[in-house]
């Protein structure tokens, strides 16, 4: 049985006698292979690796630690089919969605290829009598990052590429349920230049992640997965002193207006619910409709469409929707179902007992719709993270953005609208950090940074595109002065100002 090892000082390896975890193809039910899993020692082993190698990547100027970026982005592009044959085999989305991820992936390679940019800092001449001042933007050192499975590709390129750009090191922890694209992708990183001990990967799983948390070695923690281990991980790290970013879970509303155009809103919502089985951080999870006319043509239209979703293996050519990650995560997603029906939501499309013929022991769950769902219902409080799209009723738009601010998610919002001034109104006061208007998944580009609110995110900064770069930089600002010949001050005790 094949073992996915780690990446430590540019050798992989996985230690005798480590612990292991299954990895499972979610499409058939069949054990693919193992993880290794890191216990304290293997992880203080690339924490120290990345420490050796600080010093001298460091040093190396901006623009070659760029060029090492730009061969990554010509690497990634070459071996696209291998890193998205691995993400659909572990992970279970479809081909062109695994492209996708990849392809918004290497949209941050493409950021960091820029750091020289990026890095240039600020100056001030003659802020005082001959005297200079400057800020320049310096690594942090050896920092980590803790990834999700849901997107085993674009959430590590979220961190990695711009914090090596900037002269860190680097220490990933990927999903110990789908390991084997961030592995391989950070092996292609090696191939395009990086010495050794400038990116790790650790596979693992709680024991990996805390020595992260609180090595004194490791000085910043970027982290993406659930809302109670971003909390955990955003608490432990910084008692530990160190820089933290802790990206949550979410329940993404999009409100539909009766002025929209409502086949393109039920077309955007077919991919922005079911898209990758409903398990993303951006995921439509809850659709607000204003006026009971709005919610009976939208109910009929979103039936219609379901009933024509094509739910199959990720690798079955047509396919849109592929199965839940794992066997656990299938029964959690049916059990919410379950429940919605015994709270006494309207279950308009059941998807339980779908079949998918060859595929038997797949996690396949067809795409569920649930109508008048109230906020008291543990299906519109809690992230399901699977393919059941919750409607709620409301008589107008202010009661719909109220529902979403009183909800303690606060990553993604969607307007489905033609009206102009209630967009505007909508994207200025609504309390998330991400929003749409007629765009269902607005997540930005890598230029911008990607970042909710309220309990979608644990820390000051956001990730990636500029955020990113002040998250893994450390400002240091320099006053400088030459005194010319002659001119000498004596002691000043008072506090040194421009009278
Ligand atoms: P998860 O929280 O279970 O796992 C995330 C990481 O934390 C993994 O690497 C895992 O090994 C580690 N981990 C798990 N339990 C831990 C523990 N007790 N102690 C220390 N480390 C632990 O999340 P997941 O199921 O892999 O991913 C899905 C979640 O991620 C969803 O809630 C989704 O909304 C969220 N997510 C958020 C964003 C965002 O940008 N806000 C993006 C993607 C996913």
């Amino acid at each position: 049985m094949p073992i996915v090892p780690h990446l430590i000082g540019g050798k992989t390896d996985a230690p005798a006698g480590s612990r292991t975890a299954d990895i499972v193809n979610p499409a058939t039910g069949e054990i693919a292979g193992q993880v290794a899993l890191a216990g304290r020692k293997t992880v203080e082993e690339a924490i120290a690796a990345a420490e050796a190698a600080f010093p001298a990547w460091r040093a190396t100027p901006p623009a070659k630690r760029a060029r090492v970026m730009f061969r990554f982005k010509q690497l990634l592009e070459e071996n696209a089919e291998r890193v998205c044959a691995l993400i659909t085999q572990e992970h279970g989305k479809v081909l062109d969605d695994a492209f996708g991820e990849l392809t918004r992936g290497i949209e941050n390679v493409e950021y960091a290829c820029g750091v020289p940019e990026l890095l240039k800092g600020e100056f001030s001449k003659n802020v005082g009598p001959a005297i200079d001042s400057w800020s320049e933007f310096q690594p942090l050192g050896v920092v980590a990052g803790i990834t999700p499975f849901n997107f085993p590709a674009m959430v590590p390129l979220w961190m990695y590429p711009i914090a090596i750009a900037c002269g860190n090191t680097f220490i990933l922890k990927p999903s110990e349920r789908d390991p084997s694209a961030a592995l391989y992708i950070a092996q292609l990183a090696e191939q395009a230049g990086l010495p050794p001990g400038v990116l790790n990967v650790v596979n693992g799983d709680k024991e990996a992640v805390d020595t992260l948390l609180t090595d004194p070695r490791v000085q910043g923690v970027s982290f993406v997965g659930s809302t109670p281990i971003a909390e955990y991980v955003y608490a432990t790290a910084t008692a530990h002193g160190k820089r933290v970013q802790a990206l949550g879970g979410a329940k993404n509303h999009a409100i539909v207006m009766p002025d929209a155009d409502l086949d393109n809103a039920v077309s955007a919502l077919m991919g922005a619910a079911y898209g990758s089985c409903g398990e993303r951080c951006m995921a439509i999870s809850v659709v607000v409709a204003v006026g009971d006319e709005v919610a009976e043509r939208l109910k009929d239209k979103l039936s219609v469409a379901l009933r024509d979703l094509k739910v199959g293996a990720g690798t079955s050519a047509g396919c849109e929707m592929g199965p839940l990650v794992t066997r656990a995560h299938y029964e959690k997603v049916k059990a919410y179902v379950d429940q919605g029906v015994a709270e006494g939501a309207d279950l308009a499309v059941d998807g339980r007992g779908l079949v998918v013929p060859g595929h038997e022991n797949g996690n396949f769950l067809g795409g569920c719709l649930f109508d008048r769902v109230t906020p008291d219902m543990t299906i519109y409080r809690e992230e399901i993270f699977g393919p059941v799209l919750c409607m709620v009723r409301v008589k107008t738009m202010q009661e719909g953005m109220d529902l979403i601010d009183a909800h303690e998610y606060g990553n993604g919002t969607c307007l489905f609208t033609r009206d102009g001034e209630a967009a505007r109104y909508f994207s200025d006061m609504i309390k998330v950090g991400m929003v749409g208007i007629n765009v269902p998944l607005p997540v930005p580009v890598a230029y911008h940074s990607f970042g909710g609110w309220k309990r979608s995110l644990f820390g000051d900064l956001s990730a990636y595109g500029p955020d990113g770069v002040r998250f893994y930089t450390r400002r240091k600002t320099v006053t400088q002065r030459w005194p010319t010949g002659g001119v000498r001050e004596g002691a000043q005790f008072a506090f040194p100002s421009m009278k």
